[in-house]
């Protein structure tokens, strides 16, 4: 016949205690995240054009190379960013601007811009250096592939769209003005 001390007893009494206070608490957090706001993104099943991903405005992405008001680009072929960039990874090559040919607002402009994304860290130090803000981070960050030439990405790519010149709105005479709708009975 088995003896068991008081002492025995006890422990085991405050030992299965524990082990349902332990489930308790454990289950008491995951009803609490069951409850509480989803914070995840949805991407890439979000809307509008990042899929729902969200950023913040100081996010690095891909560069975009960007045009002045007149649509003529920013970047006048000096060569800063290339020398400011640690990874060595931007090539460039520099052309003059003619008068039937004029490409930037200056006497050069760059005729080849190209950004190795194979070895480009996102630093900024070449937004920083660029003395006509040419160059700028955008927020493009799908880059993934699995050819490693598509990621020396090429001026036309990374050239900012050229923006649809703004026409003023034909201003409407009096007489051109809607009378308000009748009620007609
Ligand atoms: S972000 Fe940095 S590494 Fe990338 S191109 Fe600019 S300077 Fe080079
Ligand atoms: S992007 Fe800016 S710093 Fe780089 S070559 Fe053009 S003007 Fe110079």
């Amino acid at each position: 016949m088995l003896h068991f001390s008081k002492q025995t007893i006890y422990t085991e009494h405050m030992s299965i205690i524990r082990d349902i206070a332990g489930i308790a608490k454990g289950m008491s957090v995951t009803f609490r995240e069951m409850f509480a706001p989803t914070v995840v993104e949805n991407y890439p099943d979000g809307p509008g054009p990042m899929k729902g991903a969200v950023f913040q405005e100081r996010f690095r992405g891909l560069h975009v190379l960007q045009r002045d008001e007149n649509g003529l680009e920013k970047c006048v072929a000096c060569f800063l960013c290339a020398a400011a960039c640690p990874s060595n990874c931007i090539y460039i090559e520099a052309a003059e601007n003619t008068e039937e040919n004029r490409i930037s607002g200056a006497e050069r402009y760059a005729e080849v811009y190209n950004i190795d994304y194979n070895r480009c860290i996102f630093c900024g130090y070449c937004v920083e250096a660029c003395p006509t803000d040419a160059i700028t981070h955008g927020h493009g960050f799908e880059l993934a592939t699995f050819n490693a030439s598509n990621l020396v990405y090429r001026k036309e790519q990374l050239l900012a769209p050229i923006k649809p010149m703004r026409t003023e709105a034909p201003v409407e005479s009096t007489s051109q003005l809607k009378e308000p709708a009748q009620d007609h009975p």
